[in-house]
């Protein structure tokens, strides 16, 4: 059911998309540009994407203990096994494999449920004992992989219970309960400056000591990882000569020393120059970032990602917060609650040059940083759109069916399938750059009085005020979208996804709680309550002819008026304005309420049924592209080529020979 994408790239075919298993696609993204850099941007990238890939194993164990021996286990199976790889057992075992592969260990990477493998204990021994792999395992490793029992959630967040005791995470040493960690971290939470605290334990394993006492095991040079940090460290040195600018170089510097010693005052020093340094065209992050790993959300996982300015959408962006002002002035809300002087966020788009830690082969698409709330407060952040990920998304959603199965008539999906990404960049362009800055409250308006409907409201005042402009003529002047209809893609596959098919993530049976899916199925219904001859749901026979000659009776979204749905989005962003700069939190919770909670379960059921027939994977993750240096006679590098034909298993078994430090 795949169907390829396919372009021609430097004498190689190249398709978004790879391999389907379980509940996993791989895709490929494409670092087009990385051509046009420098020879000493190219290598400045390639040491810093060495340095990505040299934490991998890091990660492998901060998610599991086990992780590591298993991984070293499967894969000495994996290349060594001669016997038949073609029967329904050996499948299984490569499917448990990738699967072990692709959430860096065993536990899905998004449920955190431990896997559970479809063959036997018994073949597992079997094929240990003919690729003479005994030594790499023994009865601890098989009751880890086969005991459902056993560390069977990675970190588990259910009230009630000890986080620690039930978390099979590799953060505290085993034994270790919630309360005394807790206890610990408090200690010295009480020691330290209070004005600019560090993230205590985020760069630790808490163990007990012969004594008893708890201590940390520090993630550093000289401490636990010191294996892997070294090589990091190493690659990192490599880059320093290469840095664009003086900032970077210090940068580069400051996280080394952070590595080297641990301490936990300089990675806020080097997260500050990190957020200073501005000027350079390649950046990049490397380190324990995010804490969603750890129950108790104090410990860092480590990842890395190296990254390049898309110049062409940064100009985009740009043009937009350019004229901000503007756009301020002509929107549709009350002028009262309009802000005099209005300047854009700048967000930078980049390109993604390598993934790797936390960040692969499950990436996100967009990135805030710092973590630390007090040198965002003083300093501020650096926010990105990964364009390059982005675009791979899109290119695979094409053809796998799905807009097919919802999108009314052949017209509207031409429409959506010529401008829908296109449509969809600016969308969230306008939203970002724009939307959240725009408006104000009246004076003396308490900023939390929408309580637990602020955040539906105020993503909802984003989206409304980027749907508002995607169809003025501002856009097609400024050269942002390609003529006057474009934007009907958009608003067509907006309120589909605010009526529909946003539904295949929620349980049956459940209400809509994320904001975001909130805010969508608020202003879709509202629109088709209000205006129902500009917009309103049908129901269409289809030919079901592979079941008989039975037809079967499908919804759809009908658009028949696309300027006066353009009227309805402007009358709601003027009345959702009204909400947030006065802080009438009563019509916020009518309208939320009302509109964007409730669930209608027949359709909720239908849609359900209609995506599951798609067979289409929840979740997917990236290849990355395999970079070739060429170097002179002297051992000096003199190009750097991006590659993008390895598959994922080849990928993997090269990480595991080539970046295997613990
Ligand atoms: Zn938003």
């Amino acid at each position: 059911m795949n169907n390829h994408e396919e372009a021609l790239t430097q004498g190689l075919s190249f398709s978004y998309q790879d391999e389907r298993f379980a509940d996993l696609q791989l895709l490929r993204y494409r670092v087009d540009g990385f051509e046009t850099l420098s020879l000493r941007q190219k290598t400045l990238v390639w040491h810093l994407s060495e340095a990505a890939l040299w934490g991998r194993d890091i990660l492998w164990d901060q998610n599991g203990r086990y992780n590591l021996s298993i991984r070293h286990l499967l894969e000495h199976i994996y290349k060594h096994y001669q016997g038949d790889r073609e029967c329904q057992s050996f499948k299984q075992f490569e499917i448990y494999l990738k699967r072990v592969w692709f959430s860096n260990g065993i536990h899905h990477h998004y449920a955190t449920d431990k896997f559970q493998p479809e063959f036997s204990r018994e073949y597992l021994t079997i094929l240990i004992n003919e690729t003479g792999a005994s030594s790499l395992c023994d009865e601890t490793l098989l009751n880890v992989i086969f005991d459902p029992r056993l560390y069977a959630k990675r970190v588990n967040q259910s009230q009630g219970e000890d986080l620690l005791l039930t978390s099979a995470c590799n953060y505290y040493e085993e034994g270790i309960t919630q309360a005394e960690a807790e206890a610990y971290y408090d200690e010295q939470k009480q020691k330290g400056d209070r004005r600019h605290p560090v993230m205590f334990g985020m760069n630790s394993q808490l163990v007990r000591n012969e004594q008893g006492k708890l201590e940390e095991r520090v993630w550093k040079e000289d401490g636990m990882y010191g294996e892997a940090i070294r090589h990091i460290i190493s690659h990192l040195e490599s880059a320093i000569p290469y840095a664009e600018n003086e900032k970077q170089k210090e940068v580069i510097r400051t996280l080394i020393d952070f590595y080297r010693t641990g301490d936990l005052a300089t990675f806020d020093l080097y997260t500050i120059r990190w957020i200073q340094e501005t000027e350079g065209i390649i950046d990049f992050t490397n380190g324990f970032t995010e804490v969603y790993g750890d129950p108790l959300g104090l410990k860092a996982s480590w990842e890395g990602y190296v990254n390049f300015t898309d110049q062409e959408k940064t100009q985009r962006t740009e043009r937009m917060s350019a004229e901000a002002q503007w756009f301020e002035d002509h929107s549709p809300v009350d002028s009262r609650f309009k802000k005099a002087a209005c300047r854009g966020v700048s967000a930078k788009v980049i390109k993604a040059a390598m993934l790797g830690g936390d960040l692969y082969p499950s990436s996100a698409i967009g990135i805030n940083l710092p973590n630390s709330n007090w040198v965002r407060a003083e300093y501020g952040s650096k926010s990105v759109t990964i364009g390059n990920l982005t675009e791979a998304y899109d290119k695979a959603a094409h053809g796998n069916g799905f807009r097919e199965e919802f999108v009314i008539d052949e017209n509207t999906l031409q429409n959506i399938n010529s401008y829908g990404d296109v449509c969809d960049d600016l969308h969230t362009d306008l939203h970002e750059c724009l939307g959240h800055g725009s408006g104000k409250l009246l004076p003396g308006v308490d900023p939390d009085a929408l309580k637990a409907y602020g955040s539906t409201i105020e993503e909802a005042r984003a989206d409304l005020f980027a749907l508002y402009y995607l169809a003025d003529q501002k856009l097609v002047d400024l050269h942002l979208t390609p003529n006057a209809e474009a934007y009907q893609s958009a608003y067509y596959t907006y309120l589909m996804n605010g009526l529909m098919t946003q539904l295949v993530r929620i349980e049956p049976g459940n209400n809509i709680e994320e904001a975001h899916m909130r805010n969508r199925a608020l202003i879709a219904h509202w629109v088709l309550d209000h205006y129902p001859t500009a917009a309103t749901l049908v129901k269409q026979q289809t030919d079901e002819s592979s079941s008989g000659s039975k037809t079967e009776s499908k919804t759809f979204l009908r658009i028949d008026d696309y300027s006066l749905l353009r009227t309805a989005f402007a009358e709601l962003l003027a009345e959702i304005q009204r909400i947030k700069s006065e802080g009438d939190l009563q019509a916020a919770e009518h309208l939320v309420e009302t509109y964007g909670v409730k669930v209608d379960k027949a359709l909720h059921e239908e849609v359900l049924t209609r995506y599951r027939a798609l067979n289409l994977a929840p979740y997917k993750g990236f290849i990355n592209p395999r970079y070739e240096v060429e170097r002179d006679t002297e051992g000096k590098i003199t190009d750097v080529i991006p590659h993008y034909d390895e598959t994922f298993a080849q990928q993997m078994l090269r990480y595991g020979e080539e970046y295997r430090s613990l």
